[in-house]
């Protein structure tokens, strides 16, 4: 690659990203992951059923997390979660 396809490639690999934060962003949520590629066991990359928005394993979990802490703080109080 040469410091012009260089340039070009991390432009691609940044709108990308961007693409994927604003389908992310506009999700009706909560977020639906599922593996985008079942039998990979390590470091997988997961894609919500709604959004179509992708996530790696560690964003995932966190985001997994943070839906667990919702619902126990909701508990009792809200039972639509
Ligand atoms: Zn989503």
């Amino acid at each position: 690659m040469n410091p012009k396809e260089m340039l070009e490639w991390s432009k691609q690999v940044w709108a990308d990203v961007q693409a994927n934060v604003a389908r992310l962003d506009g999700c009706a949520g909560p977020h639906d992951f599922v593996p985008v590629d079942p039998t990979q066991k390590l470091n997988r990359r997961w894609v919500c059923t709604k959004c179509k928005g992708g996530v790696d394993n560690i964003a995932r979990i966190w985001y997994e997390r943070g839906r667990d802490h919702e619902r126990r703080s909701h508990a009792g109080r809200d039972e639509k979660g």
